[in-house]
């Protein structure tokens, strides 16, 4: 899950990151009031989006009086925000953040990540800050600064201040920089995040390390740990599709394709995708339905899968272990009944009662396309999504 700027940076300064001071905002009046309470002549109005590259994309304004905010937050409310990160869709802008300005001396890159060949939490600093980590690694791959923690023992502090001086901080500047790391680092594994960028951390002319703009995601599977990061969820800026799956327990991923994937297993997922490219098609979802699916969620599944109006033929790939083969055929038939369904529906069963399954399949009198195996099944779905089906393979709702 991720959240806006403004709470990671109130999540982070509870952890000991100095941010800017700064307020929330619904809309122009109250940017304008909220600048007004900061105080001071320069603002910045920043669109509160779940995306990076706000700045070159208009969603970062600097503004030098309260009519200026008001011009800036004309522009942004009720937008959408186009930036590298967003997808040509782009992201709603319901709120903004207005900050004091801070006159910038210096910008450093600053993130924490997972890296998975050491299973460790690694931090990824360069002297390089307000570029994107990708030009940093593609331009100036000699300024990255790599630390993995340890732990057991946690960012110790002699790590933060080899980081400081790696990244050619002046000696009077490393103390707040160790707070700074110390306290990214605690957030990061007290509350089971995924990741916490910095872009950038600056060095202000009155030598003051500042989060200038904060990232946070978190691990969904821990969330359930974490209330107070769990109600900072912001629906309006997640993926419809991948919101409603998020609510019904499903694991949903959406894309561009036109033939939706239902599937039990993540590995079997991506192999079905695989399999459905291979044989010239384009999947519109990854879609887990986990293991020991019952008749419901099948029927959960598809009319998630249909409320996507690119899909255009579904394809029902189960390898049954802990699954059974007659619930799944259930689930399907139970969706065929109930949901207006006019596109090809093909079934591959294996595993845990495969028999009684394909019997129930067989006995519904629903045309569904079925197949034994999983090439056989890409194919089919490819096929007779390419061949623009005849009346009497399709399936309509009785
Ligand atoms: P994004 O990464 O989405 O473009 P940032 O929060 O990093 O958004 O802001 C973009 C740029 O705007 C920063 O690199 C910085 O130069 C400037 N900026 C942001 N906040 C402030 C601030 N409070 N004072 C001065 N400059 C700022
Ligand atoms: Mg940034």
């Amino acid at each position: 899950m991720d959240i806006h700027e403004y709470q990671a940076k109130e999540v982070l300064s509870n952890f000991g990151v100095a941010t800017p001071s700064g307020a929330l905002a619904y809309s122009p009046e109250q940017a304008a009031y909220r600048a007004r309470e900061l105080g001071g002549d320069k603002w910045i109005v920043k669109a509160q989006v779940h995306a990076g590259g706000r700045g070159k994309a208009g969603g970062v304004k600097l503004c030098n009086s309260e009519n200026e905010i008001h011009e800036a937050c004309d522009e942004m409310f009720g937008r959408k925000l186009v930036t590298h990160q967003t997808g040509p869709e782009g992201k709603g802008i319901y709120r903004v953040y207005v900050e004091s300005a801070v006159p910038i001396d210096r910008e450093i890159y600053l993130g924490f990540v997972l890296d998975r060949s050491s299973q460790r939490v690694m931090i990824v600093a360069s002297s390089e800050g307000g570029m994107e980590i990708e030009e940093i690694s593609a331009e100036r791959p000699d300024s990255i600064v790599r630390s993995i923690v340890e732990p057991a023992v946690g960012l110790q502090e002699f790590q933060a201040r080899e980081v400081a001086f790696n990244l050619g901080l002046e000696a009077r500047l490393v103390q707040q920089m160790v707070r700074t790391l110390q306290g990214c680092y605690a957030a990061f594994s007290d509350l089971d995040a995924t990741m916490v960028e910095i872009n950038p951390l600056v060095i202000t002319g009155d030598d003051r390390v500042l989060a200038l703009d904060a990232k946070m995601s978190f691990d969904d599977n821990a969330l359930f740990r974490h209330p107070q990061i769990s109600e900072l969820r912001d629906k309006s800026q997640e993926d419809p599709r991948e919101s409603r799956a998020a609510d019904r327990g499903l694991s949903y991923v959406g894309l561009d394709g036109n033939i939706g994937c239902i599937v039990n297993g993540a590995g079997l997922a991506m192999a079905t995708m695989d399999t459905i490219k291979l044989a010239g098609g384009e999947p519109a979802n990854f879609l887990d339905i986990g293991g020991g699916a019952s008749p419901e969620r099948v029927a959960k599944a598809f009319r998630l899968v249909l409320s996507d109006k690119n899909v255009q033929a579904v394809l029902v790939n189960i390898f049954a272990g802990i699954n059974r083969c007659d619930w799944v055929a259930e689930g399907v038939v139970q969706a065929l009944r109930e949901l207006e369904i006019d596109i090809p529906v093909i079934v591959r069963l294996a595993g845990t009662n495969v028999e009684e399954g394909q019997k129930i399949l067989a006995q519904s009198g629903l045309p569904i396309i079925r197949a034994t195996t999983l090439m056989e099944a890409a194919e089919r779905a490819v096929g007779a999504w390419q061949n623009d089906l005849s009346q009497n393979t399709k399936v309509r709702a009785v």
